[in-house]
């Protein structure tokens, strides 16, 4: 988990200082410039860093009428033209850099998402435009797969069914088990499974938390068995009203947090979006789980963390449907 810095002038983004400071082309430019590119432009086609061979900004010549690209540099290894856009999710769009430095602060501190429409009426995008954007987003702050540190420690691990539309019976049948695997104290992940089994169950606790921790899970019977490969397994059991238990060895048995998790997702899903297809669950759930896992930060140092997510991470609007 990210922790809040104790300088408070760090955290100069917000809504105010977007719209004042940073709300011209150049402006919005620059800063991202400064978030991408601490030590100088970087060449996103050979990644030379500019130390030995300089990357040098392209200004109109002296004398010239004609207009130069705002933001292109020249890289001074492989002579290629580049901008702070290319190979990110801003690359191809229209949008000018300013809407989009405000619709990450919008998505980083809305704790409860942000629906297309709305972001579309708050930045005056079109629907469509606004809808691609929040995808591009959560593409870029979804965490790489499999994790790269897994969960240690205590670890709490649910599952809940979410969504699904029309009466009641055809309604559970189309709701989508969403698995939260939790760290106490620490980050987050979540998997969508088609079905909750042994075998689901089973991959994503392999692929997220680590075998010496100790996992705590409800009564379910298909935690059982993938569990026995884990260090130690704690359950609590509903049915008989045990939502905690304190062990004699001093630690808590429960998934509380997981409850507290799956209480803000469907919180997003009601709420803000009405309805979530099957196949765009998994962006919901891991946008919520960033939120999650960057919870000790303030929403201005929130929104700096996913600007350093947004590189390497290009997402066509053919794949976004
Ligand atoms: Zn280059």
């Amino acid at each position: 988990m990210k922790v809040k810095t104790e300088d408070s002038k760090r955290d100069e983004l917000n809504l105010i200082s977007l719209a004042q400071e940073y709300s011209s082309d150049e402006k919005a430019r620059e800063l991202l410039e400064s978030k991408l590119w601490p030590n100088g432009a970087i060449c996103p086609h050979c990644k030379n860093d500019g130390k030995t061979k300089p990357n040098s900004k392209l200004e109109p010549k002296a004398g010239s009428k004609s207009a130069v690209r705002k933001g292109v540099y020249f890289c001074g290894a492989c002579r290629e033209q580049f901008t702070v856009t290319v190979g990110t999710i801003f690359e191809g769009s229209h949008v000018p850099i300013g809407k989009w430095l405000m619709a990450i602060f919008i998505l980083c501190s809305s704790k409860k998402s942000i629906s297309a429409n709305q972001m579309s009426r708050m930045l005056k995008v079109q629907y469509k435009t606004a809808w691609f954007m929040l995808h591009r987003l959560r593409h870029a702050v979804s965490p790489e797969m499999p994790l790269n540190t897994l969960l240690k420690g205590e670890v709490e691990v649910d599952e809940t069914f979410v969504g699904g539309k029309g009466r009641l019976c055809s309604k559970y049948r189309r709701q989508t088990p969403v698995v939260a695997l939790i760290e106490r104290g620490g980050n987050m992940a979540t998997r969508v499974v088609s079905n909750v089994t042994q075998k689901n169950l089973g991959a994503a606790l392999h692929d997220c938390v680590s075998k010496d921790a100790t996992v705590n899970t409800d009564e379910h019977t298909a935690y059982r068995k993938p569990l026995k490969d884990w260090a130690k397994h704690n359950t609590v059991v509903h049915s008989r009203y045990e939502y905690t238990r304190r062990n004699k060895d001093g630690t808590v048995s429960g998934i509380n947090s997981c409850e507290s998790f799956f209480s803000l997702l469907k919180r997003g899903v009601y709420g803000s979006w009405h309805h979530v297809s099957r196949e765009h669950l998994p962006k919901y759930a891991n946008e919520f789980a960033f939120r999650w896992n960057t919870r000790g930060l303030t929403d201005g140092e929130r929104m700096e963390t996913a600007i350093g997510m947004v590189t390497g991470k290009r997402l066509t609007y053919r794949q976004a449907t």
